[in-house]
């Protein structure tokens, strides 16, 4: 069953030099308490479709078509979209919520971790006492590794990996049944990253949430995510399963992009990257807009725009899809 869905959702940047295409028709389900991995380079649109569904979009950035549902447990939907400021501050700690790129920063560097879960608990569960607020806190901060008497400890106090966890203990503290992640991890060093995001994986088990995971390194999706959504030039190219990403990608585009990473584990191969650079986004490619950079684009790729069509297993905008394994990986 489906915790969000996304349809014909398109966001634009309004400038003087023309209206900037950020996210261009997108559909997308979530699907309640799996991992869907959001990959594309940056530019792709990624952390735009994130604020839209947040809501957090702010001018000259605007959404100008199609809808976003948050299903509750008993499928009845929310438009998101419709939402009013107060709906909006309850949803988004209760229903979803954001951990952001910038998120170790985002703590409140005078007050202690522990407050600072107290605080969202003051005001979005007004009827729990204080000692229930604290037991909670302690809790929270114990489930993503961070010691009991460690609560009393301010930002500066703590290592950036420790930081992260409290980010995502303050996330976690109303119990949202969806947790989008904008990169949070990126400042980290790579072993912690991969810790911390295990131990996310292990969480959504206990707590059953969905996650919206998003970065521009594929490799690590591949080896967090139940599912991805490639994103290129605003709009979703493939979806599919980790492991069948992994094994049949099927947009060349995706094959580039896993060529772009070292492979985490056995021999090193030569990155070969997409040439190219991404489009402008505000006068795409007529046709696809890979083309310019597809190695196997046609006469017709520059004409027509390929639509993203499959099955729940996965799909793909490509006019060549005949089938899985468009190109071999390696
Ligand atoms: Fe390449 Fe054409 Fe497929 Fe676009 S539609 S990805 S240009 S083959
Ligand atoms: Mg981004």
């Amino acid at each position: 069953m489906n915790v969000l869905e996304l349809r014909d959702l398109s966001v634009d940047y309004l400038s003087a030099s023309g209206a900037v295409h950020a996210v261009a028709g997108i559909s997308l389900d979530l699907r309640r308490g799996e991992i869907l991995g959001l990959a594309g380079e940056s530019g792709s649109g990624k952390s735009t479709l994130a604020n839209a569904v947040a809501r957090l979009l702010r001018p000259p950035a605007a959404i100008t078509s199609g809808s976003v549902v948050y299903r509750r447990q008993d499928g009845s939907p929310v438009d998101v979209l419709a939402l009013r400021r107060e709906e909006l501050r309850a949803f988004r700690w209760k229903e979803l919520a954001v951990v952001f790129q910038s998120a170790m920063n985002s703590l409140n560097p005078v007050s202690t971790v522990g407050a600072q879960i107290s605080d969202v608990l003051r005001v979005h569960a007004p009827s729990m006492s204080r000692g229930e607020r604290t037991e909670r806190a302690v809790e929270l901060l114990r489930r993503v590794g961070i010691s009991a008497d460690r609560r009393r400890a301010y930002p500066h106090e703590l290592s950036g990996g420790m930081r992260q966890r409290a980010v995502i203990a303050i996330a976690l503290a109303l119990n949202p049944e969806i947790i989008i992640m904008d990169e949070p991890t990126t400042a980290l060093d790579v072993v912690v990253q991969r810790d911390i995001l295990h131990e996310i994986r292990e969480l959504r088990q206990e707590y059953g949430f969905a996650v919206v995971f998003i970065t521009h390194d594929l490799s690590l999706l591949m080896e967090i995510s139940d599912r991805i959504a490639i994103m290129y030039a605003g709009r979703v190219v493939e979806t599919g399963t980790a492991k069948g990403l992994h094994r049949a990608p099927r947009h060349p585009y995706t094959v580039g992009l896993l060529r772009s990473f070292p492979r985490l584990r056995g021999p090193r191969e030569e990155l070969l990257g997409i040439p190219g650079t991404p489009p402008d986004l505000r006068a795409l490619p007529e046709g696809c807009a890979f083309h310019p950079r597809c190695r196997l684009a046609v006469a017709a790729c520059s004409a027509e725009l390929p639509e993203l069509s499959g099955d729940a297993e996965g799909e793909v905008a490509c006019l060549l899809n005949g089938g899985r394994g468009v190109e071999e990986t390696s």
